[in-house]
């Protein structure tokens, strides 16, 4: 079965972690003369906390979790780096991955000279779940699978997930950047059962904090320990914590609104766009875009730019042939994008 010792690359296993200032000490002092910080108080003049532990127990209390069992990072993209690092031995191991999918999988396998093995989702997005067990070998440590893609924008189906994971000895890392807006349940619950499962989150999308850089990696202690040895010592700074915990808690509610009036628009976009003649089909979405097929994508792209309204066009992505990816914005936002098609008829 799953053994972590097994999987983890030599040199990270006797690695001695950088031990800094608030590691050797921390309690609570009058006089902090140990860390070279200049002791004028400019409200950031102090090294931030590097476990990061009143934010993880802020998160605690809105997702279930304990600070143990969370990692946090410069945005998830870190978190996905680390695990990379932590578990695959450049020139030797692999990664196992979806096609499409997100582009940092493949640009942190790259940067790391691991082999990036993706097998296509099938025509409606989902798992190919006899290639995709089929892809595994010794050699895959890690795989990677999001939930719901982008830039599908659907959820995977949960028994898929479920037989993959009983079949792989290795990680299964599972990306739920836009769980908030999708009407499935997060593979949070299943943490306690599958040592071998890891969650990440992001306060980019449904928190609406994209500039702070604060990314979540829900594992096993043993996992959170990897990642807290060979992450930079202070990777997560004051300012970001400050303003995510002030965030969480004093300003859910407003959050939850916005999510909620997202939700709305997304409908709306989505009937809005099905009666238009050059859109040829809506993709469902179960997060904050839309994948539409139209006529023609790189023309309509372009119409679009001119027109000061900028969507991303996947029409070069694997089974995402003439296909705009539309990020559902304000209602203004999205009545002037309607409007910029209606006007291109
Ligand atoms: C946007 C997005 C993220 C967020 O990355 P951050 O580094 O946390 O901003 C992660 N995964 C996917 C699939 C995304 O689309």
């Amino acid at each position: 079965m799953f053994d972590l010792q097994k999987i983890l690359r030599e040199n990270i296993k006797n690695l001695k972690p950088y031990s800094s200032a608030r590691d050797e000490f921390q309690g609570k002092a009058s006089v902090y003369l140990d860390a070279n910080e200049n002791p004028y108080n400019s409200g950031i003049n102090r090294y931030p906390d590097p476990l990061q532990i009143e934010l993880k127990k802020a998160i605690g209390k809105i997702k279930g979790t304990k600070p143990e069992n969370t990692f946090l990072g410069n945005g998830s993209d870190e978190a996905i780096d680390l695990i990379i690092r932590a578990f695959c031995e450049p020139g030797k191991d692999e990664i196992l991955s979806i096609k499409p999918t997100y582009g940092m999988y493949q640009v942190c396998a790259d940067i790391n000279n691991v082999r990036y093995n993706e097998v296509l989702l099938s025509e409606d997005f989902q798992l190919d779940i006899e290639n995709f067990k089929k892809a595994i070998t010794k050699n895959v440590k890690v795989a990677f699978v999001c939930s719901p893609n982008n830039p599908t924008g659907n959820s995977l189906k949960k028994d898929d997930i479920l037989d993959f994971l009983q079949s792989f000895h290795g990680i299964l890392v599972i990306d739920e950047a836009y769980i908030d807006f999708s009407s499935t349940s997060s593979y949070l619950e299943l943490l306690d059962q599958y040592p071998n499962l890891v969650i990440l989150q992001t306060f980019s999308k449904a928190w609406g904090m994209a500039g702070i850089r604060l990314g979540m990696a829900f594992a096993s202690k043993e996992i959170t320990s990897i990642l807290n040895a060979i992450k930079y010592p202070y990777n997560v700074n004051v300012l970001t914590q400050q303003k995510a915990l002030k965030e969480i808690t004093s300003n859910k509610e407003q959050i939850a609104n916005n999510v909620a009036q997202i939700l709305d628009e997304r409908k709306l976009l989505q009937t809005e766009l099905k009666n238009l003649d050059i859109v040829k089909y809506i993709y469902p979405s179960d997060a904050n875009f839309i994948l539409a097929k139209v006529l023609d994508a790189k023309q309509t792209y372009k119409y679009l730019c001119d027109k000061e309204i900028i969507v991303r066009d996947r029409s070069n992505v694997a089974l995402c042939e003439g296909c705009l990816r539309i990020t559902v914005g304000t209602p203004e936002e999205n009545k002037a994008f309607i409007k910029a098609l209606k006007d291109m008829n």
